[in-house]
């Protein structure tokens, strides 16, 4: 007979369901809210017009405190919780998916890897600039090299004290913004993954420029450009972690990263659910709102189930990464599930608004077109599976 040891057992009403929010990320989710309608939303479509966010909005986003989650008070930062950044990000992305990945990158990608990896003097002389006003970016995938990120054909030579670092980057986001880029490159092709190694460069640094912006299909805001490097000599002191082991710094950022992807795929679902609720209320056929129609109904229903659905897998993922569980099967479920109901959310809410929907003065084609990066980036859907299948299989 199964007997229920009652000491052992937390009491039901000390574990909050996922979703319940504490007070400080209430008023955290709250604020951002407020600034994403308020800041963002009237600036959404001249942003993807021109390709560009305007600096005003970035510094906005420094000073409402949000381009420093992680770093710690004694930085300048908000000292706050990687669901901090799931939750900012989530709301941003609501409202526009670019800046939600710009804010993305920088939070947990960027400072992410710094916090674990750096050390006490890089600390102490980057992270106080990444919390007031300057941006970050991650520079790992190469021409030749994506999803077999490993494959890497950037070379770093030891010369003295220093690296001097050779190659190109490929698509990297934030670029165009960012003064701090962290660039992944081999000490010794011959070693593969275990000559990998991450250094810091500062934009400026002779022999290293950003190149071709690319013309995109969606987030046509965030930046996404080639990185030059021509015998760009970088101190060895901006080795971040070990030497030959930036495989590790690599892999266990993206595998955190990859939940803020999601987070970024959920605010979308959600901000396309938000237009279809007004939009189909709003909208007279037949003598009537086309929402009062029950096949139009069941569509919104069914779009809001899969939005909760996708917010609980990122919810967990990024509580597990808090409370210092596993959570590398979560974060790949999350951002695989979350990219693909972004999409279907997305391409239901274009169907809602008819031909309205096909046309750039409504919001919904952005969304749809902002949809697609989700399942690319940070690891595409079969490499999510292949990492799922693995540890299932294992
Ligand atoms: C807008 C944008 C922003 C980006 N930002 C950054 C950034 O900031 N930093 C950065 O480093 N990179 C960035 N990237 C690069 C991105 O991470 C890669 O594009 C992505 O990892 C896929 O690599 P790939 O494009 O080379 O595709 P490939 O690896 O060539 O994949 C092509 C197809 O083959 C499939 N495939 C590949 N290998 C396998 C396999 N073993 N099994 C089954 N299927 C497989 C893939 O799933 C995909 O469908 C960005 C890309 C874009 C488009």
């Amino acid at each position: 007979m199964i007997t229920f040891v009652a000491m052992t057992t937390p009491a039901i009403e000390t574990i909050p369901s996922l979703t319940q929010l504490s007070e400080d990320e209430l008023l955290l989710r709250n604020s951002v809210r407020e600034f994403a309608n308020a800041q963002v939303r009237p600036l959404v479509r001249e942003m993807d017009e021109h390709a560009k966010f305007p600096r005003a909005l970035i510094d906005k986003l420094f000073d409402l405190g949000i381009m420093g989650i992680e770093i710690p008070e004694s930085f300048g930062g908000a000292g706050g919780r990687f669901f901090h950044a799931v939750l900012v990000v989530e709301e941003l992305s609501r409202v526009d998916p670019s800046v939600g990945v710009l804010v993305d990158v920088q939070n947990t990608l960027v400072i992410n890897a710094l916090l674990r990896w750096a050390n006490a003097e890089m600390k102490q002389r980057v992270l106080p600039k990444l919390a007031a006003g300057s941006v970050g970016a991650y520079a790992l995938s190469e021409a030749v090299s994506g999803s077999d990120a490993f494959a890497l054909q950037t070379r770093a030579t030891k010369d003295g004290d220093h690296y001097v670092i050779q190659g190109r980057k490929l698509w990297i986001t934030n670029a165009n913004e960012a003064d701090f880029f962290i660039v992944f490159a081999t000490i010794n092709p011959d070693a593969g993954y275990k000559g990998i190694t991450a250094f810091l460069v500062e934009r400026g640094t002779p022999g290293f420029t950003v190149g071709k912006k690319e013309d995109k299909l969606g987030i046509r805001a965030s930046s996404t450009c080639e990185l030059v490097f021509e015998e760009c000599r970088v101190p060895a002191s901006n080795v971040i972690g070990d030497v030959g082991k930036g495989y590790k710094v690599a892999i266990e950022t993206l595998n955190e990263g990859r939940i803020g992807i999601g987070a970024q795929m959920l605010g979308l679902a959600a901000g396309a659910l938000d237009h279809a609720v007004r939009y189909t209320k709003e909208r007279k056929q037949f003598g009537k709102a086309i929402a009062e129609f029950q096949g139009v109904q069941f569509q919104l229903a069914r779009m809001a189930i899969d939005v909760e659905a996708s917010r609980l897998l990122i919810y967990n993922a990024a509580r597990l990464r808090d409370q210092g569980l596993p959570f590398l099967t979560e974060a790949a479920m999350c951002k695989l599930f979350s990219s693909e109901v972004a999409e279907q959310a997305a391409s239901l809410a274009v169907n809602l608004f008819g031909g309205n929907g096909f046309v750039k003065e409504y919001p919904v084609e952005k969304l749809y077109r902002d949809a697609k990066i989700g399942q690319i980036y940070e690891g595409t859907t079969n490499l999510q599976l292949q990492t799922i299948a693995k540890q299932l299989l294992a």
